[in-house]
């Protein structure tokens, strides 16, 4: 039972953060999911805690391959026998965080983090269409960002990938609308996960700790998130529970009118 009832899904960047809270809601929601990452420990330990084998499994998923995007939709479709739901969330930021002149763009840098936000992304609407178009039915979610809508509010790369997810959601959906799958992004706003915290370390200039101290300094950088960059919206702070959420009614039947869509979770920030 549940609105995603017996949904087969694959969640990229499922072993933490956003993907990690929607995987665990999804199947809440009744749906098995493939925890997609290149994190092996976490994504399996996430897989382990969200039922084993018949509910979540893990498959090691590098985006930015279109050999191992195509192998965890595979891996779906011959576990579960078909694929509804995928969701190409994993990402990376840049590095320039602190400022730095564009002047000193960091090419290689600026390439990274397409191939994993944006390359990554396509190579997942294509081998989801592979799946779900010969059935007529589907639904694929991408992780964008308020860094995709504004300017300034994150690394070139970052900001440039997130809107072009955008372009890439929009221009995908107009092509499968007509062929019974739909294709949206949902931006959030920024959320103190392990990419959330780090990019605050860096803004802010801290030293990273040394080991053993990891988890009380996840706590202090957690705590500065809130406090500087996430006490706006709508009288809470965001949590990556609330893009959950989020995902789970794009992706019910719910939703099934609603294509080429970018659902902003964000408290209002884009359009202040
Ligand atoms: P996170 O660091 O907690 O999770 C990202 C996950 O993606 C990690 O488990 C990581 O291992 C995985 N990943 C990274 N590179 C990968 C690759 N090449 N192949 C497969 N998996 C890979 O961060 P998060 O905040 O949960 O980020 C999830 C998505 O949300 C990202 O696309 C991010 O850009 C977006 N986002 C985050 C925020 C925020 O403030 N945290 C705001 C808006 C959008």
């Amino acid at each position: 039972s549940g609105r995603l009832a017996g949904k087969v899904v694959v969640i990229t960047g499922a072993a933490s953060g956003i993907g990690k809270a929607t995987a665990a809601e999804f199947v809440r929601n009744g749906a098995k999911v493939v925890i997609a990452d290149v994190q092996d420990d976490l994504g399996r330990a996430v897989a382990g805690e969200l039922g084993g084998p018949d509910t979540a499994c893990y498959a090691r998923c590098d985006v930015t391959d279109e050999a191992q995007v195509a192998a965890a939709v595979d891996l779906a479709v011959a576990r579960h026998g078909r694929l509804d739901v995928m969701f190409n969330n994993a990402g990376i930021t840049g590095g320039n965080y602190a400022g730095a002149p564009i002047e000193s763009l960091d090419m290689a840098d600026f390439d990274r983090v397409m191939a994993v936000n944006l390359r990554g992304v396509a190579a997942g609407i294509k081998h989801a269409a592979r799946a779900m178009v010969p059935r007529g039915e589907g639904c694929i979610l991408c992780t964008s960002s308020t860094a995709g809508a504004l300017g300034g509010s994150g690394p070139h790369a970052y900001s440039v990938s997130k809107t072009a997810v955008v372009g890439m959601v929009r221009s995908a959906a107009v092509e499968l609308a007509a062929r019974g799958v739909r294709v949206n992004a949902i931006s959030p706003y920024a959320i103190a996960t392990a990419m959330g915290t780090r990019s605050v370390r860096e803004i802010l200039g801290l030293p990273s700790v040394g080991a053993g101290a990891e988890e009380e300094e996840e706590e202090v950088l957690r705590r500065v998130f809130d406090e500087d960059f996430n006490e706006m919206g709508c009288g809470v702070v965001l949590r990556a529970e609330d893009v959950a959420r989020a995902a789970v009614f794009l992706a019910s039947d719910d939703a099934r009118y609603i294509t080429g869509h970018n659902l902003m979770v964000d408290g209002g920030f884009s359009v202040g």
